[in-house]
C-alpha cells in the first residue's frame, strides 16, 4: 500500500509544513461551526499527534461538540468561542499555526471566529475534503475524493513519515470521523483506501465495535422518543417531488429534552423512503431555521439548491444552510424552489 502518492500530499507541500513546523511553537486547531464526527474526530487526532510530537496544541472550535462524541479521547480538553470567548481568542492570537480543518473557507467557522483568524498573524493551514476550496489558506491540502477529513489527517500523518506514532486514541478518532462522514463506509465516498486505512487502525487495536457501539447504538431516551416522533409527525413526502421533508420546531426540541446531535441522521431517514431521492431536514435554532440536505444519485446534486436559497453548500449529495425566518416560510420556500431542480 503506497499512502504517499497523493499529489496533495506531495513532497514539497510537506517539506514546506516541516519547515513551518520547525519554526512554531504554539498550534491551534479550528473547525467548522456545529461540531461533528469528522471535525472532531479529525480536529483530536491532530492534536494527539502533535502533542506526541512535542507541541503546545489546542482546540479551539466555534461552538460546543455534541455530547454523543465525549467517548473519545481528548474530548474535554476542546475549548470553544461560544462558551471561552477570552481564553481562546488569546489562543488564536498567540498562535503560530492554525490548522483549518474539515472546512474550505473561513465563513464556516461562523462571523466571530472568522473574525479572530483574520486578525491573527498565524500561518493558516487547511486539511479538508469539501468542494471550491478558497484561497483563504497559505498552505491547502485539500482532496475534494476523500471521504473525510480525518481519512487525510491519517493519510498526512503517513506523509510525514509517523505512521507508527498513531496509537489507539488518534486511532478511534479517525475511526469515528470516516465512519460518521462516509456513512458507516456506504456512501460512494468510499473507496478502497478508505478500507486500507481502516485496516491499519484495526490493525493497531481500534476496536470498530467500540467506536460503532458509542456512536450508533448509544441513545438517551429522548433522543430516541424526539426521533419516533419526528418520524411519525413531522414526515412529508412530496411524491411528485420525490422528496421528504421533516421539521422540529423548538418547542419539539425541548418537549424531548434536545441535546446537540439528537437530530444528526435523522435527514437519511427520509432519503431511505423508497422513491424518496431528496431529503431536508429542517429545525429551528438560535435566531434561524437550520437546514440539513441529502440527495441520491450523481445526476441529483443538491448543495446547487443549498447555496443559491439557503446561504449554505457542501457536497454535491449532503449540504447545509440556514434560513431567515419562521419554520413554516422555511418549508414554503424548500417547496417553492424543488420544481427548479427536478431531475
Ligand atoms: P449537515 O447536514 O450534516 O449539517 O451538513 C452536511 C454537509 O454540508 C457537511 O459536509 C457540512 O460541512 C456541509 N454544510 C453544512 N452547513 C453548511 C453551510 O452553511 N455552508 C456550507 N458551505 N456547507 C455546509
Ligand atoms: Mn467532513
Amino acid at each position: 500500500m503506497n499512502l504517499n502518492d497523493k499529489i496533495e500530499f506531495s513532497d514539497n507541500k510537506i517539506l514546506l509544513f516541516e519547515k513551518k513546523l520547525s519554526e512554531t511553537k504554539k498550534v491551534v486547531i479550528t473547525s467548522h461551526k456545529s461540531p461533528d464526527g469528522d471535525s472532531v474526530g479529525s480536529s483530536l487526532a491532530l492534536y494527539l499527534y502533535l502533542t506526541k510530537k512535542g507541541f503546545k496544541v489546542t482546540v479551539c472550535h466555534p461552538d460546543p461538540a455534541p455530547p454523543f462524541l465525549n467517548w473519545l479521547f481528548g474530548f474535554d480538553k476542546i475549548l470553544n468561542l461560544e462558551e471561552d470567548f477570552i481564553h481562546v481568542d488569546q489562543l488564536i492570537n498567540d498562535a503560530d499555526i492554525i490548522f483549518c480543518l474539515d472546512y474550505n473557507a473561513l465563513n464556516r467557522t461562523g462571523n466571530e471566529m472568522e473574525s479572530l483568524i483574520h486578525r491573527s498573524g498565524a500561518y493558516r493551514i487547511m486539511i479538508d475534503h469539501h468542494l471550491y476550496p478558497s484561497d483563504e489558506f497559505d498552505l491547502s491540502f485539500s482532496d475534494i475524493n476523500s471521504c473525510s477529513t480525518a481519512q487525510l489527517i491519517f493519510d498526512f500523518i503517513v506523509a510525514l513519515g509517523d505512521r507508527e506514532l498513531v496509537d489507539v486514541n488518534m486511532g478511534e478518532a479517525i475511526y469515528c470521523g470516516i465512519m460518521t462522514d462516509s456513512g458507516s463506509f456506504r456512501f460512494p465516498s468510499t473507496t478502497p483506501h478508505t478500507h486500507e486505512v481502516i485496516a491499519e487502525l484495526l490493525r493497531i487495536g481500534v476496536s470498530n465495535a467500540k467506536v460503532h457501539e458509542a456512536v450508533f447504538d448509544t441513545n438517551t431516551l429522548g433522543r430516541l422518543k424526539l426521533r419516533g416522533y419526528a418520524i411519525d409527525n413531522k414526515l412529508e413526502v412530496l411524491e411528485d417531488q420525490h422528496t421528504a421533508i421533516m421539521s422540529l420546531t423548538k418547542s419539539e426540541l425541548i418537549r424531548y429534552n434536545y441535546q446537540k446531535g439528537d437530530t444528526e441522521g435523522l435527514v437519511n431517514v427520509g432519503l431511505s423512503i423508497l422513491g424518496v431521492e431528496k431529503s431536508i431536514f429542517l429545525s429551528e435554532g438560535d435566531g434561524y431555521i437550520k437546514m440539513s440536505f441529502r440527495s441520491k444519485g450523481e445526476d441529483n446534486p443538491i448543495n446547487e439548491m443549498a447555496s443559491k436559497y439557503f446561504h449554505g453548500g457542501g457536497h454535491a449529495n449532503a449540504s447545509g444552510g440556514k434560513f431567515e425566518g419562521t419554520i413554516e416560510e422555511a418549508i414554503a420556500e424548500v417547496k417553492r424552489v424543488l420544481p427548479e431542480f427536478k431531475k
